[in-house]
This record gives C-alpha cells, sequence and structure tokens, in this order.
C-alpha cells in the first residue's frame, strides 16, 4: 500500500508547457528575420528531436550545451547555425514566455490539487531562465519550492537532485509523487529515489486501457489524487 501523496512535483518541459508553434517554428521565423530565408520547420523539428534523443548524459542544461545542440539541429539548414550572435538572440528569446505555451489542462489541475491541500512543487532539468519564466506564464505562485537542475549542479534522473528536493519540501520521498512526460528521467529517477511517480503519456499511442502509473493528462492525475485512486 502506497504512503499518502503530501506533496506533488512537476517536471516542466513536456509536462507543464511546450515550444509553441514548435521548436522548429521558433527557430525557422527567427533565422529569416536574421538571414532573409527561413528553413523548414519540419525539418528543423526531426533535426531537433533527432540530436534531443541523442544528446547523453553529458548535456547539463548549460548554455554551451544548448549552443552545441542549436549548432547541430540546424547545421546546413542555414547560415544562422554557425553565428554566435543568433544563439544568443534565440536563448534570451526562449527565456521569455512567446515561444511558449502552458497545456491547457495545468492551471484547472493545479488549482484543484492546491485546494484539495496538496503541497506542490516543480522538479526541472532546466537552467537560470526557469524563474523569470515560470513567474512570466503566471504559475510560479502555485509552487512552493522550485528545484531546477542548473542551479542545483544534478540533473534527472541523478537522485541526488531528488533527494535535494525532498529536503526542500521536509518530507521523505515516499510521501511525495513527481509526474513527468520522461518515464526514464521522471518515473525512473523518481522511483530509484524512493518516491511515487506517475507518467504523463500526453501524446501516446496507447493501446488499450492505461496502467495505474500512466495518465494522459494532468487532470486525470488530479482527479485520481483527490479520489485516493493514487
Ligand atoms: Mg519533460
Amino acid at each position: 500500500m502506497s504512503a499518502r501523496v503530501v506533496a506533488v512535483t512537476f517536471d516542466v518541459g513536456g509536462t507543464l508547457l511546450a515550444p509553441w508553434p514548435s521548436v522548429g517554428h521558433v527557430y525557422a521565423a527567427m533565422a529569416a528575420r536574421r538571414d532573409g530565408a527561413a528553413p523548414d520547420p519540419e525539418q528543423i523539428n526531426r533535426r531537433f528531436h533527432a540530436a534531443w534523443a541523442a544528446r547523453g548524459a553529458a548535456f547539463d542544461y548549460s548554455r554551451e550545451a544548448w549552443a552545441a545542440l542549436v549548432r547541430e539541429t540546424l547545421r546546413g539548414l542555414t547560415p544562422c547555425a554557425e553565428d554566435p550572435a543568433f544563439f544568443a538572440a534565440l536563448y534570451a528569446h526562449f527565456a521569455g514566455p512567446e515561444p511558449w505555451r502552458v497545456f491547457p489542462d495545468v492551471v484547472p489541475a493545479l488549482e484543484v490539487l492546491r485546494q484539495g491541500g496538496y503541497r506542490l512543487a516543480v522538479l526541472s532539468n532546466w537552467d537560470t531562465r526557469l524563474r523569470p519564466l515560470l513567474q512570466a506564464l503566471r504559475l510560479a505562485d502555485f509552487f512552493e519550492v522550485l528545484v531546477i537542475s542548473g542551479e542545483v549542479g544534478w540533473h534527472k534522473p541523478d537522485p541526488r537532485l531528488f533527494a535535494h528536493a525532498a529536503r526542500q519540501l521536509g518530507l521523505p520521498p515516499r510521501q511525495i509523487l513527481h509526474v513527468g512526460d520522461s518515464w526514464a528521467e521522471d518515473v525512473g529517477g523518481a522511483r530509484r529515489a524512493g518516491w511515487q511517480a506517475v507518467w504523463l503519456a500526453r501524446n501516446s499511442l496507447v493501446t488499450g486501457a492505461p496502467g495505474p502509473d500512466t495518465v494522459p493528462s494532468l487532470r486525470e492525475l488530479a482527479d485520481r489524487l483527490l479520489s485516493g485512486a493514487v
């Protein structure tokens, strides 16, 4: 029998918000403004997702790591790929709210969980741009604690980051539930740290009924928690 959940921590990218209309569309629009010619957004998306999937444990969410990933994504598609001033503008652009959209289920789920007495926190592989971004997107005030990997020095799934978050919350691991869209980083990391975990599968082509550790939306997670099903 699981311990009662006291706090819920949330991943951010793919869980609370996502680039809008897409990484490729944002990169292409900025390249067009700088170079005059727009590369194909869908081609950028394919390149980005391949580079992101292959980034490996060495990716430390630093500005330098992002610069290398963007260069790899755009190489051969636009002269901006090798332009440090372009990367600086892109990096600054993603610090602001304009290229992001909060998923529509996020605020209703956070409101319901807050009313239900749950303590809420963020646990994200991100950098110093995240605090002002969550403020600008009007999400920051829902959370008691923001645990951001680039500030702490460890990244999910490193159990040290989860341990740090548990200390911040002052709770034993089993009383914290983490939700995120990465099975390896969010669910795997949380479970190895002794936490409860639920996988958010927003777009997965799940055949049959989702398992007890999978939800299609954060609203569904909130409903399950409040009905005692988690
Ligand atoms: Mg994520």
